[in-house]
């Protein structure tokens, strides 16, 4: 992940300076010096906080688990990115997760910077009341750099609305006085979270879908006759004759969401043949039963059924296999919803579909991103399609400091409409030039970076 985000933004910023968008009015060194201070400022994080945070154990050992919060830049706002539970999670990850944070919030036009924090745990192994003194001590190590106006952490991959609600309440422990509902977001509704923000980020993965092979193609007719020979265009038609078969990798929080809103889009025709966890693929040639699955899993801590007996139990048709077959599948669609890196150059071969969507930051690695890239498949990226978790972040931040709260329709209006402006911004220009649509939106991103930074005084 760390040297693909930074080619991206390496390209980026040489494509600044190639089309002479990079403040044009500035020339010589003085153009120079400015284009060398923002590179600076885009490729190094403002802060890395590492702690090892001292966990007393039920079983009365005491552990060492290490911690880190990494704020990247607040040019546009505080800090804000989630916090990462999960056993793989390492420095060099969370920096990178935080400059993506930067970038997708200047995408998207979200008044916050980026960070993003880590704890090197599988939390499967902990107990609840293990869990609860780990987010305690999360903030009591970090206490000093959170907060509503600082920095605001959100869920990501092993954390989830009761984690905030915990560390919230420590927050306002530590902070007596101060204002605490904004600083945390995805929180319980009934802590001050907003209703939808658990599902924001799946419905932003299909909605990001559905504007590119519905709105889209609906109203840019000549544009697509023109590019009629491109096999994204000869995809996105397709779906008027017959229904597009779609995969989806990983049934949590994002996949699972993504997954029924395909199912149940009266816009375009889909059919959801395979889905997966970490633990197997469930296959059905005439599509799966969603809601039934969505159910099983809500009642088996996340898990899908894993063997026909269990299948059949519960009257769903399916056949199991491994799970990493889903990636494989002959389908047109594929939408990644589980762990960075899942498509390398060992498996990019084998991939058949032609438009990939990325429900999670990076799982496509670089080298599989330019060979899938170069042979015509459409990757609709991370930081365009899974921003809907801090688009609805926003707007808890906003209704916490409000303390008035939207209705569930008009938090996904919202969204919506955050999400369409940024695709109407992008993707115009991705059908007239030669970047990719990843290439496009970090360009996008980092203009935008530039000029404010210009004219904050920043770029001397
Ligand atoms: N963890 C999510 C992300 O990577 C959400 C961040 C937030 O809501 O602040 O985009």
């Amino acid at each position: 992940m760390t040297s693909k985000m930074e080619s991206v933004i390496q390209k980026s910023l040489s494509a600044l300076l190639d089309e002479n968008i990079f403040l044009p009015k500035l020339n010589g060194s003085t153009r120079q010096r400015a284009y060398q201070s923002l590179v600076s400022i885009l490729s190094t994080p403002n802060h890395v906080n590492k702690s090892f945070l001292r966990i007393s154990l039920e079983n009365g050992r005491v552990i060492r688990i290490p911690a880190f919060r990494v704020q990247h830049n607040n040019t546009l706002g505080p800090y804000k990115g989630g916090i990462r539970f999960h056993e793989s999670v390492n420095e060099d990850e969370v920096v990178n997760l935080a400059k993506l944070m930067t970038l997708k919030n200047a995408l998207h036009d979200v008044p916050f910077g980026g960070g993003k924090g880590g704890v090197v745990i599988n939390p499967r192994e902990f107990s609840e009341k293990e869990l609860n003194l780990i987010c305690k001590k999360y903030v009591h190590y970090f206490s000093d750099s959170l907060g509503t106006e600082k920095d605001i952490p959100a869920p990501d991959i092993g954390t989830g609305e009761r984690e905030m609600d915990w560390m919230m309440a420590e927050f306002k422990s530590i902070h007596p006085g101060e204002t605490y509902r904004g600083s945390f977001t995805g929180k319980s509704i009934m802590n001050g979270g907003s209703l939808g923000r658990r599902e924001a980020t799946g419905k932003g993965v299909y909605y990001s879908y559905k504007y590119l092979l519905y709105d889209f193609v609906e109203n840019n007719k000549s544009l697509l006759d023109k590019n009629s020979d491109n096999p994204f265009v000869q995809t996105a038609l397709s779906h008027r004759n017959r229904a597009l078969t779609i995969a989806v990798q990983g049934f949590g929080n994002v996949g699972s969401v993504a997954a029924l809103e395909a199912y149940r889009c009266a816009y375009l025709q889909n059919k959801i043949v395979a889905v997966s966890d970490r633990n197997i693929t469930l296959y059905n040639d005439d599509g799966l039963d969603i809601p039934a699955l969505i159910h099983y899993t809500n009642e088996h801590e996340g898990d899908l059924p894993t063997d026909q007996t269990e299948l059949s139990k519960h009257d769903i048709k399916a056949t199991v296999q491994d799970r990493d077959d889903l990636l494989e599948l002959d389908v047109d669609v594929l939408f990644l919803a589980a762990l960075e890196d899942q498509i390398h150059t060992k498996n990019q071969k084998n991939i058949k579909s032609t438009i990939i969507v990325e429900g999670a930051n990076a799982p496509i690695t670089q080298e599989a991103d330019k060979y899938l890239t170069d042979n015509g498949v459409l990757i609709i990226p991370d930081i365009l399609a899974n921003a809907g978790g801090v688009i609805v972040s926003y707007l808890e931040w906003m209704q916490g400091r409000e303390t008035q709260f939207y209705k569930e329709e008009e938090v996904f209006d919202l969204l919506y409409d955050k999400m369409s402006t940024t695709f109407e911004t992008v993707l115009p220009k991705f059908f007239s030039d030669l970047f990719s649509l990843r290439q496009n939106c970090y360009n996008h991103s980092v203009m935008k970076l530039s000029t404010i930074l210009y004219r904050q005084g920043k770029l001397y």
